[in-house]
């Protein structure tokens, strides 16, 4: 799950890490009344959406009067920004963050994230601050400086060290930059954050060290034990379907093809979208329906593939054990009937009740293709939509 900036900057103040001080705001006025909550002469007025680049894209703007701050806030609050992150339709600002103006001397980039090669918890920190770290990463990854933690330690000293002395923190202010780093893998790994990047982490020009920006993503399967964080959650960035799916407790993502799936299990769902592939068609989604599929999340599952425009034709692959192939025929039946479907339907089910969910399927005056084996499924699919 992923949260605003001002959200982050919210936990990260509460971990102790300096950030500026900010109000978030819904409309112009509120903006306007924020920087003069906020006084002093130099304001940010941020758009605030899940996505970074955003500096890039005409999301962050620096207002030197009341006048700049109403008109930047004005400029950015509804636009459609597009960052390197939010593909080309952009995502719309809702929302906008005011802060207090920061006096930048130098960006370094910091985070703490969970590496898979390792299996740890890495620290990684730059020099290069501010900019996209992917493009550190790809032309100049000796500027990129990683340690891995010890779970049993934490974040050593020694090794803040190595990371604040690597990216070049002036010793006067290597203290703060330490102790940064050390709230920083503390709030991480009490969230249960997967990612906890602030990029950039500034040096001021009195020699203090703060957080300009904040960034998180949290393992969803540890949000039970974070209500606090649960509460942040906006809808309005996430993916409207997938929202919808996640009510029926489906696991759906859309994709980019052409060919809606519907399969229990996420092994098998991927195995099926391999399969796709490979006989030249492309997934419209990853669904998997997951192990007690009734005939209502059946059909829910066919009106959020339908949904899709793009979908040109539905492969059902159903494995049957504990769920039977019979439950699933009469789902796909009725999901087929209620939905109108008009695109060509491939379904291969095997095991438990096999001929059962064969001779439903058969008996239902549909015009469903069925299929043996996943090669002749996906042979039969690609075919139905060229
Ligand atoms: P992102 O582009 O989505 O990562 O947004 P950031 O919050 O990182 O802002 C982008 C850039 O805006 C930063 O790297 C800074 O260079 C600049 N910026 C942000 N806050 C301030 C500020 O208070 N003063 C100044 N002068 N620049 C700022
Ligand atoms: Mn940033």
């Amino acid at each position: 799950m992923k949260i605003h900036e001002y959200q982050g900057k919210e936990i990260l103040k509460k971990f102790g890490v300096t950030v500026p001080r900010g109000i978030p705001c819904f409309s112009v006025d509120e903006a306007v009344k924020a920087a003069e909550a906020l006084g002093g002469k130099v304001w940010v007025v941020k758009a605030q959406i899940h996505a970074g680049g955003r500096g890039k894209g005409g999301g962050v703007k620096v207002a030197k009067s009341m006048d700049e701050v109403r008109a930047y806030a004005g400029q950015i609050l509804g636009m459609q920004l597009v960052t390197h992150q939010t593909g080309p339709a952009g995502q719309k600002v809702r929302r906008l963050l005011v802060e207090e103006g920061a006096d930048i001397k130098k960006e370094y980039y910091v985070a703490a994230l969970t590496d898979r090669a390792s299996q740890k918890v890495a620290m990684m920190a730059s020099s290069e601050g501010g900019m996209d770290i992917e493009e550190v990463a790809h032309k100049t990854p000796e500027k990129i400086i990683k340690v891995f933690v010890d779970p049993a330690t934490g974040l050593t000293d020694a090794q803040a060290r190595q990371l604040a002395d690597g990216i070049g923190v002036p010793a006067a202010s290597q203290a703060q930059a330490i102790d940064t780093l050390k709230k920083l893998y503390t709030c991480y790994m009490e969230t249960d954050a997967s990612l906890a990047e602030i990029n950039p982490m500034i040096l001021e020009g009195n020699g203090g060290i703060r957080a300009l920006d904040a960034k998180f993503n949290f393992d969803s399967n540890a949000l039970y034990r974070h209500p606090e964080i649960v509460a942040y959650r906006d809808l309005d960035e996430e993916d409207a379907d997938e929202i919808e799916a996640s009510k029926f407790d489906l696991a759906y993502i859309s994709l980019d093809g052409n060919i809606g799936c519907l399969v229990n299990g996420a092994g098998l769902a991927m195995a099926t979208m391999d399969t796709i592939k490979l006989f030249g068609a492309e997934p419209a989604n990853f669904l998997d329906v997951g192990g007690g599929a009734t005939t209502e999340k059946v059909t829910e599952a066919f009106k959020i593939m339908l949904k899709n425009p793009k979908v040109k034709g539905i492969l059902v692959n159903i494995f049957g054990g504990i769920m039977k192939c019979d439950t699933i025929a009469e789902g796909v039946v009725a999901a087929a009937k209620e939905t109108h479907l008009s695109v060509p339907l491939v379904v291969r089910m095997k095991g438990t009740n096999e001929d059962l969910g064969k001779k439903i399927l058969k008996e239902s005056g549909l015009p469903i293709i069925s299929a043996d084996s996943m090669a002749e499924a996906a042979t039969k699919i690609v075919a139905a939509v060229k």
